[in-house]
């Protein structure tokens, strides 16, 4: 089913997504018909189709011929049935089940029956919607990111009914309009939606949990983790109140499993109206004031550890490269572990406090958390048993100051910031993968694409090791008691097929 470049392409709701989407259609050459229950709202998008790309044109990115073109084709209507010659619809209007379920019964009625019926919904069920459709097989999701025109990914989502003929011709179109499409099971948060969910949700427990200020929470996920952004800023430019629905209609879409609890605090700011930037306050005040981060101060030369000495094996590639220097010590039982002077362990999180490890070990113990890249981040994070000595934990921060990195101290507790953030990331994508959502191979594009994440989940799994994943879980189930925790029976599975990780 081929959908030429002369193909006129319907867009309803000229809003953030729908205004965005028809560019990228008129942008690959198509006649646009924009069509919005408020001529007010359609003659907005379009004016801010033209203001997008007149800074294109002033930045040099687009001629002004071609910026002219692009607008010509974009024609705004004032009736529904205007969009009846279309070849694809796609409806961004409001997120109601009612609303869309009408839009595309009235669409059916209206279009020849070849027409691809489309919803951008980034929530609601496809095999809903469509059941008000008398051809289901016409309907699909085609859900892009925002802002559309800038971000790679679509994700063409099939519900029950919707044709194999329909999925793929969605996803030549996207690729067509130069983006990455995956397709997926209309399962609720379809995959960006929901495999993402602990990113956030995991910064919302550390910050209820007074690990450490909003600040430093986001920088060692940013600079630490990889990631683009730290959740909780993010969580301010999406707007609370967007992130919090979505979190709402993730966990309700999945019979409130405790997995997707959404947090009390979030909830605060949105009954409270601190929205984020589009209210000037969230989490931050905005615009923001940047603070300077409690970065741990130099500690003195005197704090240098006499004998530093480390066991053999248990390092991340990146690690492995900062540790080459010290003493390789057979003595060292424990794996991926620094002794400096038979006092204090400096190690990896495992999934415990550093409180529990020192209580096991009869030692001092500052844990270390997971960098995405140990050599290129700028900084590390790190935490410290609360029965150590403050000269103790100086040794062990001494140590990674002179790997030239920047340290920020965390309160402790269980399985640390970044290392539990990834940890579950990696077991929202296997569930999501076992349970048909989509391939191991589209999970990770869409989360690299489709919210930058530095590595798709199942292959970051694969660099940590499938055990070592589940055992920082399991620990961090144990210790909650919580269902939140609960490694999937996929992430078990891989975990058995795998060699002991040497712990
Ligand atoms: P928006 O509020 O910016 O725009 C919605 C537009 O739909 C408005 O202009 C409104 O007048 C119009 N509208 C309302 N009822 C209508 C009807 N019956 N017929 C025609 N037009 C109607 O919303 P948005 O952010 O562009 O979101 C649109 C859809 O895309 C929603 O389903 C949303 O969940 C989804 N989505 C949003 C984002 C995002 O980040 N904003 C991302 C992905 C998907």
């Amino acid at each position: 089913m081929n959908i030429s470049e002369q193909a006129v392409i319907g867009v309803v709701g000229s809003g953030a997504m729908g205004a965005g989407i028809a560019q990228v259609a008129a942008s690959h050459g198509h006649p646009v018909r924009l069509y919005d229950i408020s001529p007010q709202a359609t003659r907005q998008g379009i004016a801010r189709i033209d203001s997008a790309l007149a800074k294109r044109v002033a930045k040099g990115k687009m001629a002004e011929t071609e910026r002219q073109g692009i607008l010509a084709r974009i024609q705004g209507v004032g009736e529904l049935s205007q969009l009846a010659e279309c070849r694809v619809v796609i409806e961004a209007a409001l997120e109601q089940l009612e609303v869309k379920q009408q839009l595309l019964a009235e669409l059916a009625n209206l279009c020849d029956p070849g027409t691809l019926l489309t919803t951008n919904t980034s929530s609601i069920s496809i095999t809903a919607i469509a059941s008000a459709v008398p051809d289901p097989g016409r309907v699909a999701g085609f859900h892009f990111f925002n802002p559309a025109p800038v971000m790679k990914l679509v994700e063409v989502v099939s519900g029950l009914e919707t044709s194999e003929q329909t999925a793929s011709a969605l996803c030549e179109l996207a690729q067509r309009w130069g983006k990455t499409a995956v397709r997926c099971q209309a399962m609720p948060g379809f995959i960006v939606n929901r495999v993402a969910r602990p990113f956030y949700a995991e910064a919302w427990r550390a910050l209820e949990q007074q690990v450490a200020p909003p600040e430093v929470l986001d920088a060692a996920l940013r600079e630490s983790g990889g990631f683009p952004m730290g959740p909780l800023e993010l969580t301010d430019l999406i707007g609370q109140d967007v992130n919090f629905a979505v979190t709402c209609s993730v966990f309700n879409g999945f019979w409130q499993d405790r997995r997707f609890l959404p947090s009390l605090h979030q909830q605060e700011l949105v009954l409270g109206r601190r929205l984020g930037q589009k209210s000037g306050q969230g989490v931050y005040g905005w615009p923001r004031n940047p603070s300077a981060l409690p970065f741990v101060a130099p500690e003195p030369a005197a704090a240098s550890a006499r004998q530093i000495r480390r066991s053999r094996e248990g390092w991340f590639a990146g690690l492995e490269a900062l540790v080459a220097p010290i003493a390789i010590s057979d003595n060292v039982t424990n794996k991926a572990v620094i002794e400096l002077d038979d006092d204090v362990v400096l190690m990896l999180s495992r999934g415990d406090s550093a409180g529990a490890e020192a209580q096991r070990l009869g030692r001092a113990v500052v844990l270390l958390d997971l960098a995405a890249d140990y050599q290129r981040s700028p900084l590390l994070v790190a935490a410290a048993a609360p029965q150590n000595t403050p000269n103790q934990t100086a040794k062990a921060l001494h140590l990674l100051q002179q790997w030239d990195k920047q340290v920020l101290l965390i309160n402790d507790y269980p399985g640390m910031l970044v290392w539990r953030t990834v940890a579950m990331l990696v077991n929202e994508g296997l569930d999501a993968l076992q349970k048909g959502v989509a391939s191991e191979q589209d999970i990770d594009t869409a989360l690299r694409l489709g919210v930058n994440y530095p590595m798709g989940p199942l292959a970051w799994g694969a660099v940590l090791g499938w055990r070592r994943v589940l055992d920082i879980l399991e620990r961090l189930q144990r210790h909650y008691g919580e269902e939140r925790y609960r490694p999937c029976s996929l992430l078990r599975e891989r975990s058995l097929m795998e060699q002991p990780y040497a712990q």
